[in-house]
């Protein structure tokens, strides 16, 4: 893992699409596992109702398991629903609950309804002994509330697109989405990477589908793929990251090589970031 450096500050990352089944949570996991098996300390906040990223890190998270449900209507602190996931000692997890799906409404007549997790989160880092190095968040598929928290609360958003028909669909709506709270709620926000996920090298769709990207999104682009395969996906109903659950395979392989690129950016990514808050 020597190829990994641990970035000058804490990293702030939600990854982000609103369409389903693109990869979000698959690469939430895999990007986290893969910067904590290389010694990061890892953060992941799930905040998809679903829970899959917490099922993933072998979180815990039945109805009465504290959970970002509790974090975001003010009832828990981030620091007494964090979970440890069994596989990596530096890797923590604030699970979600389905509960976490009330939210939206619960939380619609809030002043500051967008800033709720910021807050939260804020608070905790601010209060943790623990320093982390990459705080990841795993976004619903929507572009609603539990959304616009999330991109409230980082610097960096991380888009996967699936190798697939209509691959770009949607991702004008989801730009526009993050340039209006770029504008609007937190001016210090940027996309930091796009990676194409279910990558299948033996078609061409799928090269068509990256060299589209890199058409029009060169410099986000990760030069990684990630394969298209069955590890990746069996591995969430052992409780594991593919990382952890098929170290040696090509998944893993790829997970570890995106997060390397993501990694190696952090330097521009915070030299950007610097720039916007001079701007501000
Ligand atoms: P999202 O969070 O965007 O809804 P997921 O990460 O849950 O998407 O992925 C959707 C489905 O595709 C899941 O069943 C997951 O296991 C599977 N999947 C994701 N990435 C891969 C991959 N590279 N190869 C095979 N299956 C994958
Ligand atoms: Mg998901």
């Amino acid at each position: 893992h020597e190829n990994f450096a641990r970035p000058a500050r804490t990293r702030y990352l939600a990854v982000a699409n609103q369409k389903g089944g693109v990869g979000k949570t698959t690469s939430s996991v895999n990007l986290a596992a893969a910067f904590a098996e290389a010694g990061m300390n890892v953060l992941v906040l799930d905040m998809d109702p679903q829970g899959n990223a917490s099922t993933a890190l072998g979180a815990e998270h039945g109805a009465d398991t504290l959970s970002l449900y509790d974090v975001i209507e003010g009832r828990a602190q981030i620091s007494e629903a964090i979970q440890v996931c069994p596989d990596f000692d530096n890797l923590d997890v604030v699970p979600s609950t389905i509960d976490l799906s009330g939210a939206e409404l619960e939380i619609a007549g809030l002043d500051n309804r967008v800033y709720l997790l910021r807050d939260q989160l804020q608070k905790f880092i601010a209060e943790s002994e623990k320093h982390y190095d990459y705080v990841i968040i795993d976004c619903p598929p929507s572009l609603g509330l539990l959304v616009l928290n999330s991109l409230c609360a980082v610097h960096e958003v991380i888009i996967p697109i699936q190798a697939e028909y209509y691959a770009l669909e949607g991702l004008g709506q989801l730009l526009r989405t993050i340039q209006l709270v770029q504008k609007s709620m937190n001016r210090q926000l940027v996309i930091s990477a796009i990676v194409i996920t279910m990558y299948d090298r033996r078609t061409l769709l799928s090269q068509e589908v990256y060299q589209e990207v890199e058409q029009h999104y060169a410099s986000l682009l990760l030069k990684t793929t990630i394969p298209r395969a069955v590890r990746i996906s069996e591995a969430p109903s052992f409780a594991q990251s593919v990382i952890a659950y098929d170290s040696r395979g090509a998944g893993a392989i790829a997970y570890r090589e995106a997060a390397l690129e993501i990694n190696k950016k952090s330097n521009n990514i915070f030299k950007l970031l610097d720039r916007l808050k001079k701007e501000q």
